[in-house]
């Protein structure tokens, strides 16, 4: 293997290759088979010495992946190895929030710090590749994937999309830390019909442009190992066979020139949209329009490539260029120096498992990612004189988000959490009532409790297997069994505190969103978040998540995002005719970027350094920033723009740039951001990116409520430029 170090050996590899051996190498299975039968299931070891799979997914632990590996790199003819690769959503053995929650910190370097953690613990299991990031932009909360992606604004998307490819992959594959990152799943997943998982998407061009590509160019950009194509048909073609943006716009355009790597079965699945007539023609069309492999296609690479090759539907060089990107994968992985590299030895992985910084680290991401929703002057932080808190609510159980077999350690490290920041306090808890189900004996037991206690904190919600993949919801909210607990604890008159473990927006009672005295969305946080979430109800941290979706009042407000375009007729009270909807609220409940904390921060003094531009200069918008409260905390300022004239129509607001800023209390500080052309460009008729002169508002403020937000206006200079994207 030795020899095979550089893209010279590759070649001689290709051309000492069978067909069915290049085939074997664009073929992805479950590793899930290996461990069907005893020690590795013959099967799949014959497979594997055949060469007929180059890549397995879902085999976990690193005795099983040597033991793979060695069929591969012993047993087979020429010896290649295998890569693994899994999903690693949110950590593998330290959980971190879900991605959703932890999009909600908007805090880039926290992203990249989580997936580097993920990325080690999966290396050290001898996992090479890793299924994230998930940068679907999503504006239907009803959508269950919500749960693993950026929430609404592409801007975020980008962010999120460069910080965990970097996480993920560092500056070298080659590194023993390093895993590879799939930026997935390309494009436009996130609009599926009414949130209806796997439905088809019919978006304009402008809105696919502007808002579901710009997160995976970011990811391109940052150098994503690999792309997976989404299961949907977008605008009557079906993302794995879709050549025009795969080939030419990922591949030729942007200049991608990794891996592409089907979704579960989807290139079989072209049999089901009705594009194909049978595998040979489902596998031609997806290699041709640029996907190297083919995941789980109950052989369609496999077996349907050599009579497409037949039938003159593919030509053999683009199979060898598919096989091409797949080994020099491989190579950039280091895989052909040592086959071995990612597999350490048990005490490696029992070293890296008991790193407790990871712990920290999961603990901080927990509590960064939790948005105060709602808050009654007075109730957070708890009084450290509290002298009993009840903890009602089936999600006392299940912290960590996961359906976890310890449960009873689970709420017994709530408890003990609550019990050390509350020495002096009694801390109950109770269930009340299960996730889907009442049960009377289980509220009788709540409510004895909770009449005791002086606060009583209810942990409401969606298990997280009600949201993620095929969990569409067409009314996510808060079960009634639930709905029925949380009343029977506001009647009781002590002060509730609402903990919402949820994987997405959750559509809220008013009742309940004005009666709790305060709601804290906790997302599923993931291993620490026992510790996190008694950190802020104790006010050892100052809560500073801000919203990633605008949060609907209403499934029928659905979608509903802050980038609306202006109407003719806008929402004016006193207008009848005006876009609005008679029977339910026309505002969010919550904005996006919405998000408490104790205490206040004061916008003052927005200001530019220059007020005009021309196409080649760039201003920067000062605000000044102070935290009036009595602790310290972190602040978000949101910075949008809205082009006042323009030959398109452009969003009322778009989201340009976005920053923390970290306040002792009494302290100001003055937030800089620096504004170019490029961010006030837009995409012309044509979209192709231009600069239009003219007057722009900058708005600034803490959230996309336009009543909250302070406005300036810029003038760019008469002359526009286009720029090359
Ligand atoms: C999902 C992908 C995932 C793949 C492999 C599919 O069902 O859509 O996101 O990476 O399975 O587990």
């Amino acid at each position: 293997m030795k020899a095979l170090l550089d893209s010279r050996g590759i070649e001689k590899l290709i051309g000492a290759m069978t067909l069915k051996e290049k085939l074997g190498q664009l073929t992805m299975l479950s590793g899930e088979l290996v461990q069907t039968g005893p020690a590795s299931a013959p099967v799949t070891s014959a497979a594997i010495q055949n060469g007929e799979v180059g890549s397995l997914l879902n085999l976990v632990g690193p005795d099983r992946i040597r033991d793979a590996q060695r069929h591969a790199v012993e047993g087979s003819r020429l010896g290649i190895p295998l890569f693994f690769s899994l999903d690693v959503l949110h950590g593998l053995r330290t959980m971190f929030p879900i991605p959703f929650g932890e999009s909600a910190a908007l805090d880039p370097a926290l992203w990249e710090a989580t997936a580097r953690v993920a990325a080690e613990e999966c290396a050290v299991e001898g996992i090479d590749l890793t299924f994230a990031p998930m940068i679907d932009i999503a504006r239907d909360p009803r959508w269950g994937r919500t749960l693993e992606g950026p929430g609404e604004d592409p801007l975020v998307g980008q962010r999120l999309a460069r910080a965990k490819v970097r996480g993920y992959q560092t500056a070298s594959l080659a590194s023993a830390t390093a895993i590879a990152a799939t930026a997935k799943h390309f494009a436009g997943y996130g609009a599926v019909q009414a949130g209806r998982e796997y439905a088809s998407v019919d978006m304009s061009e402008r809105l696919l442009h502007e808002v579901y590509l710009p997160p995976f160019k970011a990811a391109v950009e940052a150098g994503v190992a690999c792309i997976m194509p989404a299961f949907i048909d977008l605008n009557g073609t079906p993302m794995s066979i879709n050549r025009r943006l795969l080939r030419g716009l990922v591949r030729e355009r942007w200049g991608f020139d990794g891996v592409m790597v089907s979704d579960w079965s989807s290139v079989a699945e072209l049999l089901v949209h009705g594009v194909a007539a049978d595998p040979a023609e489902a596998a031609a069309l997806a290699l041709n329009a640029g996907v190297d492999i083919d995941m789980m296609g109950k052989g369609a690479y496999y077996d349907g490539l050599p009579e497409a090759l037949d039938r003159g539907l593919v030509e053999m060089a683009t199979i060898d260029q598919a096989v091409r990107r797949v080994l020099l994968l491989k190579l950039r992985l280091g895989l052909f120096d040592d086959p071995y590299r990612r597999c350490g030895s048990p005490e490696a992985v029992a070293a890296v498992k008991a790193q407790p910084a990871r712990r920290a680290l999961a603990r901080e991401a927990a509590r960064k990612s939790m948005v105060l929703l709602t808050h009654a002057e007075g109730t957070l932080p708890l009084r450290k004189s509290l002298t009993s808190l009840s903890i009602v609510g089936p999600f006392g159980q299940i912290v960590g988000g996961n359906s976890e077999p310890d449960a009873a350690a689970r709420i017994a490290e709530l408890v003990d959490r609550f019990k050390s920041a509350f020495p002096g306090a009694t801390i109950s808890a109770a269930t009340g009532s299960a996730v889907e189900q009442a049960s009377e004996r289980g509220l009788a037991a709540a409510l004895r409790d909770a009449r005791q206690s002086e606060v009583i904190v209810l942990s409401v919600g969606e298990r997280v297997d009600m949201a993620g993949e095929a969990s569409s919801r067409a009314c996510p909210g808060l079960p009634q069994a639930q709905q029925d607990l949380a009343r029977a604890m506001l009647e009781t008159g002590k002060p509730v505190v609402v903990l919402l473990f949820s994987g997405r927006p959750l559509i809220l009672p008013d009742w309940l969103a004005e009666r709790a005295r305060a709601i804290l969305a906790v997302w599923h946080p993931g291993s620490e978040g026992a510790g996190a979430i008694v950190d802020v109800l104790s006010g050892a941290y100052n809560p500073s998540g801000r919203l990633t979706m605008s949060w609907p009042a209403d499934v029928g407000q659905i979608p509903i995002f802050f980038a609306e375009r202006p109407t003719g007729r806008p929402r004016l009270e006193e207008e009848h005719f005006s876009s609005k909807y008679l029977d339910v609220p026309n505002e969010p409940r919550f904005p996006f970027g919405h998000g408490l904390s104790y205490g206040s921060f004061v916008m003052t003094n927005p200001r530019a350094t220059k007020w005009t531009i021309g196409a080649e200069e760039t201003t920067e918008i000062l605000v000044d920033v102070s935290n009036t409260g009595p602790m310290a905390g972190e602040h978000t300022v949101f910075l949008f723009i809205r082009d006042l004239v323009s030959s398109i129509t452009r969003p009322a607001l778009e989201l340009k740039d976005f920053a923390k800023v970290a306040l002792a209390p009494g302290e100001m500080k003055t937030m800089r951001f620096t504004l170019s052309p490029d961010q006030l460009s837009f995409l012309g008729p044509d979209l192709e990116p231009v600069l239009e002169p003219g007057a722009f508002e900058i708005l600034v403020g803490p959230s996309a409520d336009p009543a909250r937000l302070q406005t300036l206006e810029l003038r760019v200079r008469p002359a526009s430029i286009r720029t090359a994207r």
